[in-house]
């Protein structure tokens, strides 16, 4: 069992956010509804009939896809379309005001060169071309991507926040020991720096400590506070206010901090 620091996306097929419907809903007024349609980045929906007990919203592709429940009235399936798509774009409007962590996104959809520079000023250089086959060489300066004909954007994705992370994995894993000692030093088994987008961080039940490589791009204070979130798991495994006692004599002003993290959202690859 992993203990999830931040859960940014909800459920285990990873869409954004999910709602579920327990009870029975309020009809909605039907000016908040057409309200919510008007806002600055209007949301494709589709509803769909299952066989599930309970109506549930995802938000995938771009989508939000409003999921019934078997058995309901056309007036209990209206209201429930209406409900959990007012939820869910309120939500969404959330995030779309988020600062978006996606530094290869450019790169890839222009497919070319690009420079990336982390948090701490470091920078990269990405130079992508096509050839027979795929593959990624080091050079002094970023890395060279040759990219075969079966490579897909998901795939290329991958690989270079692989590449990213193999060589930034020293320097985070000094910062985890570093901040270990000077606070809990408890035993930790393993770090390990890989993109994910569905967690900022997670504390195995064993001591490895898994950080997302999407925070190599936020604030200082900000990694700090994942680190230090992921080390106070090894004092405990959940989220009791006695686990916050830890966080907060570690880190006094962590609050301020993880407010930021909620500034940022992972992309999806
Ligand atoms: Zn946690």
């Amino acid at each position: 069992m992993a203990f999830i620091s931040q859960i940014y996306i909800i459920d285990s097929d990873h869409c954004t956010f999910h709602f579920s419907l327990f009870t029975s809903v309020k009809r909605l007024d039907t000016r908040v509804y057409c309200e919510a349609h008007m806002n600055k980045h209007p949301v494709r929906h589709r509803v769909e009939r299952t066989k599930n007990k309970h109506s549930r919203a995802v938000f995938r592709d771009d989508t939000i896809i409003i999921r019934l429940a078997k058995g309901l009235s056309k007036d209990e399936e209206t209201e429930h379309v209406n409900d959990l798509l007012e939820r869910m774009l309120k939500q969404v409007e959330d995030e779309q005001e988020k600062i978006l962590i996606n530094p290869f996104g450019k790169l890839l959809d222009k497919g070319e060169s690009a420079t990336i520079t982390l948090a701490n000023g470091k920078k990269y250089c990405f130079c992508l071309r096509p050839g027979k086959k795929t593959f990624i060489r080091r050079t002094t300066r970023g890395w060279n991507v040759q990219i075969g004909p079966s490579m897909r954007r998901k795939g290329l994705h991958r690989l270079i926040w692989k590449a990213v992370s193999k060589e930034e994995q020293p320097r985070i894993e000094q910062m985890v020991m570093r901040l270990n000692d000077e606070t809990f030093g408890v035993h930790i088994s393993d770090v390990k720096l890989q993109f994910a987008s569905s967690q900022w961080g997670s504390c195995s039940p064993s001591g490895t400590i898994m950080l997302n490589s999407a925070l190599l791009f936020v604030r200082p204070e900000v990694i700090k506070y994942v680190i230090l979130h992921e080390l106070a798991h090894r004092k405990r495994a959940d989220h009791s206010p006695q686990y916050w006692q830890w966080v907060e004599w570690a880190m006094p002003n962590y609050e301020k901090a993880r407010t930021g993290l909620h500034d940022y959202r992972l992309p999806t690859i």
